[in-house]
């Protein structure tokens, strides 16, 4: 990393950081869809994360906009319900936010982020407390802001923002689920995190992971 900012192959480093994270934790996250859903997180969140690799290294736009584009178009084609559309979603809105920029600052990370975040809540309509993975992205992104307008390192606030989202993560296991399949067992719901929620706090754990690690 050059200076305070993230170029072109910092962002790929982010990005294959969070496959990394969900590769080394996805028995947890099916673990936890196993009490109130299908028992598929994980290997769906892997399979997600294997087209992300595919899509960073198949990709020719040479732009971060494009790169985010690829990545949230190979995500959004996961089969595997709720998964593929969130977080496809996520990674094309942060695109949108992308420009021509070739360098990533605290604040231009928190832009994509925002952008991403907005992208996914038209998507749903699940809003933190309902113990979805949206508990752990609004946190998270609501950090990274806070971050960048406080005038901290690209490195620190992603490293804030990961926290926030795995603070965020943990609320969830005193909710009680209102979306998804997790909804169907109501009460029962309350005692785990939200599979959801606790893979959106691995992703943003690898994206610090990821845009620490030079080439
Ligand atoms: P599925 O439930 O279709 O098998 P996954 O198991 O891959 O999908 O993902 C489940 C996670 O997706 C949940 O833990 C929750 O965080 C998230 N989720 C599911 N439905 C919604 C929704 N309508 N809004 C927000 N998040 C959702
Ligand atoms: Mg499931």
């Amino acid at each position: 990393m050059m200076g305070d900012s993230l170029s072109y192959d910092d962002v790929t480093r982010m990005l294959r950081g969070a496959a990394a994270q969900i590769r080394a934790n996805h028995e947890l996250l099916s673990k936890l869809d196993s009490f109130g859903g299908d028992g598929d997180h994980g290997t769906t969140m892997v399979r997600a994360m294997a087209n992300l690799d595919k899509a960073i290294d198949d990709c020719t736009a040479g732009t971060v906009k494009g790169l985010l584009f690829d990545v949230g178009w190979a995500i959004m084609g996961v089969d595997g319900g709720a998964t593929g559309p969130l977080f496809g979603t996520l990674f094309m809105s942060m695109s949108e936010a992308a420009g021509d920029q070739t360098e990533f600052d605290a604040a231009g990370v928190a832009s994509l982020f925002d952008s991403g975040l907005a992208g996914v809540r038209k998507q749903t309509k699940a809003n933190p407390g309902d113990k979805t993975m949206i508990d752990a992205l609004v946190p998270a992104v609501e950090t990274m802001r806070a971050k960048a307008d406080a005038g901290v390192s690209v490195l620190e606030a992603l490293d804030a923002a990961a926290e926030a989202a795995a603070a965020g993560a943990a609320t969830t296991k005193e909710m009680q689920a209102r979306f998804g399949r997790a909804k169907n067992i109501g009460e029962k719901s309350v005692g785990q995190e939200d599979p959801g929620a606790k893979s959106t706090s691995f992703v943003f754990r690898g994206f610090h992971e990821g845009a620490k690690q030079d080439a």
